[in-house]
């Protein structure tokens, strides 16, 4: 099968990347650094591997102890804001990237929904997806 190119970038275009990979994974994650991240319910990510990724254009991270204990790194515009990536100190082979981010958002085909116990009310996700 051949690989489906993901690319993408910030909202001014200054943060670009293309990944020729099929992602590993896709998902919904609610736990509130994602909401407040966000500043909605949850974010919507996949991830793919890092050898596969080119980035072009400036990041600025922020750190941040995740619920899972690992540091978590995500990586926005400094000019516009936009959520680009996120990367985890307990998997440094991949990235996460922000499903939103892509030139064609409809690529993204989320799996699962984690961290649910901290889904707010009005969040809203396919009830048919897999929760934990
Ligand atoms: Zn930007
Ligand atoms: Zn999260």
């Amino acid at each position: 099968m051949h690989a489906t190119e993901y690319s993408g970038g910030c909202s001014c275009g200054a943060v670009r990347y293309r990944a020729s990979v099929t992602p590993r994974f896709s998902f919904h994650c609610q736990c509130r650094q994602c909401q407040q991240a966000t500043g909605t319910g949850h974010a919507s990510l996949f991830v793919v591997p890092v050898d596969a990724v080119s980035l072009s254009g400036e990041l600025r991270f922020y750190e941040q102890t995740a619920d899972d204990g690992n540091t978590v790194s995500r990586g926005f515009c400094p000019v516009c804001g936009s959520p680009v990536v996120g990367k985890s100190s307990g998997h440094p082979d991949i990235m996460l990237f922000a499903a939103a981010s892509l030139d064609n958002p409809a690529l993204f085909k989320p799996e699962k929904v984690v961290w649910s116990a901290s889904r707010q009310p009005w969040d809203y996700t396919d009830p048919d997806l897999p929760v934990s």
